[in-house]
């Protein structure tokens, strides 16, 4: 097999151009894109607070740009890069979708659903085989939610978050 390291990384600061989208629109900064054949066929940033829909996750957007793009559901041949460890939702679509590979840049502590708190793809039950590479560029994945989280508390005078999104401060920082 191919060493991807070069191109998940390019793909991964490509996804963290959309994650700095949801940060300007106030939204948590996770962003995401999916490449087939080395292009960049569908790409989105998590958009709960606009949509006013918690299923609005950056990587739910990618999937329906994606498919929509190729006028097919069927995403085999596809990665999907994404700046946070997919949901178990999100997991659930990817599984879904055929998407054949997932690379994600920090891991969920709180919900990750590709094998940190749960794990959705490993053995599933549809038999799908999926690839999953964690890690790429994570530093920089979570420094971006940390600094989000950093500005609202500055911006709400320090009183805590404002539920509902199911999002709130992901990553290590969490930890008891
Ligand atoms: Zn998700």
């Amino acid at each position: 097999m191919m060493d991807n390291t070069n191109d998940d990384e390019k793909f991964m600061r490509m996804a963290l151009r959309e994650a700095q989208k949801a940060f300007e629109e106030k939204e948590i900064p996770i962003g995401c894109v999916i490449v087939k054949d080395g292009v960049v066929i569908g790409r989105g940033h998590n958009q709960i607070e606009m949509l006013k829909d918690a299923t609005a996750h950056a990587e739910i957007l990618s999937i329906g740009t994606a498919a929509g793009h190729l006028e097919n559901w069927r995403l085999d041949g596809c990665t999907l890069y994404v700046t946070l460890e997919p949901c178990p939702m999100c997991a659930g679509a990817i599984l879904n979708s055929r998407v054949s590979r997932v690379v994600y840049g920090s891991p969920d502590t709180r919900f990750g659903g590709c094998g940190t708190t749960v794990d959705v793809i490993t053995g599933n039950a549809l038999k799908r085989e999926v690839e999953v590479v964690g890690g790429v560029l994570a530093d920089e994945c979570l420094g971006l939610l940390k600094a989000f989280f950093q500005q609202m508390r500055l911006e709400k005078g320090d009183s805590g978050n404002k539920g509902g999104s199911g999002l709130e401060a992901p990553g290590p920082s969490n930890e008891p």
